[in-house]
C-alpha cells in the first residue's frame, strides 16, 4: 500500500509542466504569474500531503485546476463589497451608514480620474481652500458664519475642544457623558483633546444654577451634547440651549454644541420625528455646532462645523486640521449631496436615506408579498416563511426610540430541520451578502432597504444547494 502512495505521488505533475499547460496560461493572464505558481505550489503540497493516505482517490488534473482557479478567485476578491441591508437599521453603522446618490457616486468617479481644482482658485489663479467647496452650502443650510469640514464627527468634537479650550475646562451636563459605538466617549475625546472635562449637574436634573456655579477662570466653554442614542426619562431636568448660551455669553465663552445627527431640514416635513438641525441650535445662540456628514444628512463619512467666524478662524487654523481633513473624494460627495438641500421639495426623491426612511409601509409590504413566495420555494419544506410587521430603526444615534413601522419576512424551521444560524450564514455568503437578524426564534429580513429587488431574488436561486 506504501508504495502505491508513493507511485502515486511520484506521478504528480511537475510545476515546471503545470505553469506551460494552457489551462494555467488563462489563469497567469487573470492573476499574474507570481500569484498562480505561488498558487499552484500549494496546491500541489496539499495534493502531495492528501496522496500519503492510499484510500485517497487519484490525481486528477482537470479537478486540481479547477479548485486552483476557486482558491486565486476567492484570495483576489475584495473583502469590501456591497451587502444587503435588511437589518431594518436604515443608517447602520457597520454596514456604512448613509446610501449616497447616484448625482455623488457621478462626481465622485469624475473627481478620481480627473484633475481637479480642490485647492485652486479658479477665478484668482491662486491658492484656494478645499473647504470653500462645500462651505458655501453649509452656510446657506445652517446659517453660520463659517464652516469647516473634517473626517468625522469625532474629528468635529475634537478639534473644537482643542482649539478652544486645550488645558483648560469644560463644562458638561452629566446627562450628557455619551458613549457612542464602544469607542467614542465624550469623556475620553475630551482628555485626548486636551481638555479638563467639568461634569455638571445629575443624571438625570441639571440646572443653570449648576453651571452657573461651576464656572471659574479656567473655564473655556460651555458644552452641550445631544443625547443621540438613549433618552432619560421621568424625573428630568436639563438646561434649554438659549439658556445655557446667554449664560455662556455673560462669562465671554463659546457655547458649543455637538448635535451628533444634525439633519439639515425639518424631518416633521417628511412625516419623521423632529431631530435638533445646526439652524436651530445657532439660532439657540450655540458658537459651534458639529455634526456627522452620514448619519441623517445622508452624506459621505464627514464631520462639519458651523458658527461663529472668529471661532472657526480659529478651529480651521488649528494644525491638527491637516491630520483631520477631507479628501477630494468625500468633498466631491459631500458638495452633490448638499446640493440636493438647495431644493427641499425633491430631495425625498433625490436622497436614498431620506427615500428609505420615509417608503410607505404598505409599498414596503407589497413588496414582501411579492418576496415571500419565491424564498418559500427556494428554501423548500424545512422552512416557513411569512410576511412580518417589522420596526425600522434611524440608526447612528439618531432618535433611538423612535422607530418606524415596516415589513419583512419571518423566516422559521419548521419542526426541527432548520439551523438558523446556518441559514443566517448561507444568506451572508451570496454573492451579494443579505444581512438579517435573528430574534425570537426566526430570521428576519426588514425589507425598507430592498433596493435592486431583482438582483436579490435571482441570487436566491444560489440558496438552493443550501440544506439543512
Ligand atoms: C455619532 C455621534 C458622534 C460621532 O460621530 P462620527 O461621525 O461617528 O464620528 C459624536 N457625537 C454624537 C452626539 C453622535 O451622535
Amino acid at each position: 500500500m506504501v508504495n502505491t502512495a508513493a507511485a502515486a505521488r511520484r506521478a504528480l505533475p511537475s510545476l515546471d509542466r503545470l505553469l506551460g499547460s494552457p489551462a494555467v496560461a488563462e489563469l497567469i493572464s487573470a492573476y499574474g504569474r507570481s500569484r498562480v505558481t505561488e498558487a499552484l505550489r500549494r496546491a500541489l503540497d496539499a495534493e502531495r500531503e492528501r496522496l500519503t493516505d492510499a484510500e485517497a482517490s487519484p490525481y486528477e488534473e482537470n479537478h486540481f485546476l479547477q479548485s486552483c482557479a476557486t482558491a486565486l478567485e476567492r484570495s483576489s476578491a475584495p473583502s469590501l463589497k456591497p451587502v444587503f441591508n435588511l437589518t431594518g437599521t436604515v443608517l447602520h453603522t457597520n454596514l456604512g451608514r448613509a446610501v449616497m446618490p447616484e448625482s455623488a457616486a457621478r462626481a465622485v468617479a469624475s473627481a478620481m480620474t480627473r484633475p481637479v481644482n480642490l485647492e485652486f482658485d479658479l477665478d484668482g489663479g491662486a491658492r484656494g481652500e478645499r473647504d470653500s467647496h462645500v462651505e458655501r452650502w453649509l452656510k446657506e443650510l445652517t446659517g453660520g458664519d463659517k464652516a469647516v469640514a473634517v473626517n468625522n464627527n469625532a474629528a468635529a468634537v475634537y478639534l473644537a475642544l482643542n482649539t478652544l479650550a486645550l488645558r483648560r475646562e469644560v463644562l458638561v451636563s452629566r446627562g450628557e457623558l455619551i458613549e457612542i459605538g464602544g469607542a467614542f466617549r465624550i469623556p475620553d475625546i475630551m482628555a485626548r483633546a486636551g481638555v479638563k472635562l467639568v461634569e455638571v449637574g445629575t443624571t438625570n436634573r441639571t440646572h443653570l444654577k449648576d453651571f452657573a456655579e461651576a464656572i471659574t477662570p479656567r473655564t473655556a466653554a460651555i458644552m452641550k451634547v445631544h443625547t443621540s442614542n438613549y433618552v432619560v426619562q421621568g424625573f428630568t431636568a436639563a438646561v434649554p440651549e438659549p439658556e445655557l448660551a446667554k449664560l455662556a455669553h455673560e462669562h465671554q465663552l463659546p457655547f458649543i454644541v455637538d448635535l451628533g445627527s444634525g439633519t439639515l431640514v425639518n424631518l416633521e416635513d417628511y412625516g419623521l420625528p423632529h431631530e435638533p438641525t445646526p439652524r436651530e441650535t445657532l439660532a439657540h445662540g450655540a458658537d459651534v455646532v458639529t455634526f456627522s456628514g452620514d448619519k441623517l444628512l445622508g452624506g459621505p463619512q464627514a464631520g462639519l462645523l458651523v458658527g461663529r467666524k472668529d471661532l472657526m478662524t480659529r478651529i480651521a487654523k488649528n494644525p491638527m486640521k491637516r491630520a483631520l481633513r477631507l479628501d477630494k473624494l468625500t468633498l466631491t460627495a459631500l458638495d452633490a449631496v448638499l446640493r440636493l438641500y438647495l431644493h427641499p421639495e425633491k430631495l425625498r426623491e433625490e436622497l436614498p436615506a431620506l427615500r428609505l426612511l420615509t417608503r410607505k409601509p404598505k409599498d414596503i409590504a407589497a413588496q414582501a408579498a411579492r418576496v415571500q413566495p419565491v424564498l418559500a420555494a427556494t428554501l423548500g419544506e424545512n422552512w416557513r416563511v411569512e410576511v412580518c410587521d417589522c420596526k425600522s430603526q434611524i440608526g447612528s444615534g439618531a432618535l433611538p426610540v423612535d422607530s418606524l413601522p415596516s415589513s419583512g419576512l419571518a423566516i422559521t424551521p419548521v419542526g426541527k430541520k432548520g439551523n438558523l444560524n446556518k441559514l443566517a450564514a448561507a444568506l451572508r455568503a451570496l454573492p451579494v451578502p443579505v444581512i438579517g437578524h435573528i430574534r425570537d426564534n426566526a430570521l428576519k429580513l426588514d425589507l425598507r432597504c430592498l433596493d435592486h429587488e431583482e438582483e436579490f431574488v435571482l441570487q436566491l436561486e444560489k440558496l438552493k444547494t443550501f440544506k439543512t
